[in-house]
């Protein structure tokens, strides 16, 4: 019975003498296993020390390790590589034993062996995925299908703040931020449920509190049975990408040194204010304002300085307007004031007051300056946006040939 239990063994099985020395652990027997393992036949190992098995990948410290436990009479246990017959490496996991006789005495050893070779390429195959995961700069987690996290990367913590001892074993709602509705998480299982991806942009909250917005994926995982088992969520941060859109959108629609709308946002303002009048049948003005004497700004006292003084009045100028009007920076120092719903007369008193404001404000850099300033208000024949901006210009132009520091209507 004995023997046939070695004989039909699933794992290799090698017996030696425990004599040391150079003649010594002369290997006694192997099991059919072991010369499987191995390549070589029983008649080819028996006689030979298990040194035939090793090669240049085989650890030195290893068999230093299992030298001293088999001089003490102690239980070995350890892995290495050895070499089979045709060459070829394989990785090893032994359990070496002491047999003794009656007396005590060592007489010989049992070794029972194991190929772990595909065990351990599946380990580094593991290893490398969650090297590969956690080099990832968006979060990437797992969850069971009840939606228990068992896994997180590194990325995880980086777009969350949470690290993977708090998350382990926790449900992904620890992300909640509560701007999604109930309808969007039944939408979510259902699809999960059918087995298909589910693919959002979702608000979730930081561990720190903040909303992070994000684009989620989750993707149902399966088994080799065709059994849902997993599901696999990547999370990318969009708080960035969204904060530099915000930035281009106002970079594109703002003037970067007054803060207000740049000529291509005014034309808009006009155009959206020049619908209404005509939808509404209301009245709509447009100021044009010059600062005079610019140039000689800048001549006695440089260009930032001039800047300074433009950046000045942009400021008055918004603080002189509703906010339902508009101000644009129309050109170097001209600006345009767009005022919907407001006639004439009072377009006049808004362009005269906002002339007295700025006569009247001593700037500490230059003194006094003015402005020159033309006011139009939309005719009633069809007239054009360019036919009202056209006679604003001319208006300006009056002001200046007028003197200055004047307010003109077309
Ligand atoms: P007028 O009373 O006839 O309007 O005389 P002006 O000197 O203001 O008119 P002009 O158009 O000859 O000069 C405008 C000056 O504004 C010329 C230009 O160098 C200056 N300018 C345009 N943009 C800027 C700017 O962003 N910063 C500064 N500092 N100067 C600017
Ligand atoms: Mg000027
Ligand atoms: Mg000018």
């Amino acid at each position: 019975m004995f023997r046939q239990a070695l004989e039909q063994s699933f794992n290799s099985v090698l017996v030696t003498d425990a004599q040391q020395g150079a003649h010594g652990h002369r290997i006694l027997y192997a099991n059919p296993a072991f010369c499987r393992m191995t390549g070589y036949s029983a008649q080819e190992l028996i006689g030979q020390t298990p040194r035939l098995l090793q090669g240049p990948l085989t650890s030195p410290d290893v068999l230093r390790e299992l030298r001293e436990c088999l001089q003490a009479g102690r239980y070995f246990q350890g892995s290495t590589v050895n070499y089979r017959k045709d060459g070829t490496p394989y990785i090893v996991e032994w359990n070496i034993s002491p047999m003794r006789d009656e007396r005590g005495e060592i007489t010989h050893f049992v070794s029972v062996q194991q190929d772990v070779s595909e065990l351990v390429a599946a380990r580094h195959t593991n290893q490398l995925l969650a090297n590969a995961l956690n080099a990832a700069q968006d979060a990437i987690f797992i969850t069971d299908v009840d939606g228990k996290i068992e896994f997180a990367n590194h990325g995880f913590e980086l777009v969350t703040g949470f690290n993977n001892s708090e998350v382990l074993g926790s449900m992904p709602n620890i992300l909640k931020s509560g701007v999604q509705n109930e309808a969007f998480y039944q939408r979510l299982w259902c699809s999960l449920k059918a087995g298909q991806t589910f693919r959002a942009t979702v608000v979730n909250r930081h561990k720190n509190g903040q909303l992070i917005h994000c684009e989620e994926t989750i993707t149902p995982v399966y088994d080799g049975k065709g059994v849902m088992t997993h599901f696999v969520s990547i999370i990318k941060d969009l708080s960035k990408r969204i904060l530099a859109e915000k930035e281009l959108r106002k970079q594109a629609t703002v003037d970067g040194l007054t803060g207000l709308l740049n000529r291509r946002s005014g034309e808009l303002q006009l155009e959206k204010a020049y619908r209404s009048a005509c939808e509404g049948d209301t009245h709509f003005c447009v100021l044009l304002a010059d600062v005079d004497h610019f140039k000689a700004i800048n001549d006695t006292w440089g260009h930032p300085t001039g800047d300074v003084v433009l950046k000045d009045v942009a400021r008055l100028l918004r603080a002189s307007v509703r906010s339902t009007d508009s101000v644009a920076r129309w050109g170097g120092e001209e600006f345009l004031i767009v005022l919907p719903y407001c006639d004439l007369p009072a377009a006049q008193k808004q362009a005269e007051r906002i002339r007295m404001r700025v006569a009247q404000k001593h700037q500490p850099l230059v003194g006094q300056i003015t402005l020159s300033i033309g006011v139009a208000q939309l005719q009633d024949y069809d007239e054009t946006l360019a036919g009202l901006i056209d006679r604003a210009d001319k208006a300006l132009y009056r002001a200046k040939k007028e003197g200055r520091n004047l307010v003109c209507s077309a």
